[in-house]
């Protein structure tokens, strides 16, 4: 009986010792059985803790995949984050570079216009608008004149503000009723800086309007073809 069984353990003794386990152990085991002429369920009872084994064993490679999917997502969320840090001031919208000085308007005088109001051509544009009318800066800058007497152009452009903006860019506002920065004062574009009105040589309520090159009266360039190469259309 038991030499018959024999070859059946060291089957088993193969397999498992193939599937990596201690060979004294089965060994034993299998000679047990044997002995005691239940040979039949040695091989069961190894198989199913071979089976065991190799799950365990599978279990952990399990483990270790997904121990590593998750160093993976950890991995590709930091990457996703740093990602998100650099192409966040691309996607961050632009504010406009220049604006226009006031929202509601109806064109009256326009830049070179002749007429019995200007000793020389028209040296802005003019936008007709109710006193007390938001006037906005045109462009960032720097207030470099603001107060009555056109804030040192001449007492014909009322209260005045001129703005400085960069690469030697000037914007002036004219007539106003009220002014609401000091020079030194910084501006965005679009900032209010002050409430329209008619004061100075004025026809009637409106915003006399220049873009300079220099701050001073005498530079000034058409003001509605800056503002169209700025991309603002009035
Ligand atoms: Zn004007």
């Amino acid at each position: 009986m038991s030499k018959r069984m024999n070859p059946a353990a060291r089957v088993t003794v193969v397999a498992l010792a193939a599937a990596g386990l201690g060979a004294t152990m089965v060994t034993g085991a299998g000679s047990a059985f044997a002995a005691e002429g239940k040979a039949v369920a040695a091989p069961v009872a190894v198989t199913a803790s071979a089976a065991v084994a190799a799950q365990a064993d599978a279990q952990a490679h399990v483990a270790a995949q997904v121990k590593a999917a998750a160093a993976k997502a950890t991995a590709a969320k930091k990457v996703a984050a740093v990602k998100k840090v650099t192409v966040k001031p691309v996607a961050a919208k632009k504010a406009p570079a220049w604006v226009k000085p006031v929202s509601a308007y109806t064109l009256s005088a326009s830049y070179n216009q002749g007429g019995a109001m200007w000793a020389h051509k028209h040296s802005g544009q003019d936008f007709a608008v109710p006193v007390g009318t938001p006037v906005k800066a045109a462009g960032a800058g720097t207030v470099v004149k603001a107060g009555p007497n056109g804030g040192g152009d001449g007492p014909a452009y009322g209260n005045a503000i001129v703005v400085k903006h960069a690469n030697g860019t000037y914007s002036q506002y004219a007539h106003l009723s009220k002014i609401k920065v000091h020079i030194g004062s910084k501006v965005m574009a679009g900032q209010q800086i002050a409430l329209s009105g008619n004061t100075g040589n004025s026809s009637g309520p409106h915003l006399h309007f220049e873009i300079r090159t220099t701050p001073n009266y005498g530079s000034a360039v058409n003001p509605a073809a800056f503002l169209r190469s700025h991309g603002v259309s009035i």
